[in-house]
């Protein structure tokens, strides 16, 4: 399993397209087609049908939503330093089963991320 090195819930710095520059969490990522979610960054407008409800307020028309970022695009801001980073990995010690895991580390100042 490849995964990714960017995950829910991580500040990434966009990197590249119109929004380069922008910051913001990621809210989905996915796996199998290497690309994330991230909160207001590559916003686009969606046109979707206008729909009444029973009370007679229309919802719907035209939307503004995220479109999915390749995560070659992003970087992982690190919690500890603030700063735009590669990521690298570490074993983790042993836990109470004896087991490793592998834990993010910034390139920059080590830190578990
Ligand atoms: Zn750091």
């Amino acid at each position: 399993m490849a995964g990714l090195f960017v995950k829910k819930g991580d500040t990434v710095l966009v990197r590249s397209g119109k929004d380069r520059g922008v910051t913001g969490r990621v809210i989905a990522a996915d796996p199998d087609t290497s690309r994330v979610l991230v909160e207001g960054a590559n916003r686009v407008k969606k046109h979707t049908k206008v729909t009444q409800s029973a009370r007679g307020s229309q919802q719907g028309g035209i939307v503004t939503t995220e479109a999915p970022v390749h995560v070659s695009n992003v970087q992982v801001i690190c919690p500890g330093c603030g700063k735009a980073t590669r990521i690298g990995h570490r074993r983790s010690d042993e836990d109470d089963n004896g087991k490793t895991h592998s834990v993010r580390v910034c390139k920059r100042c080590d830190g578990d991320i």
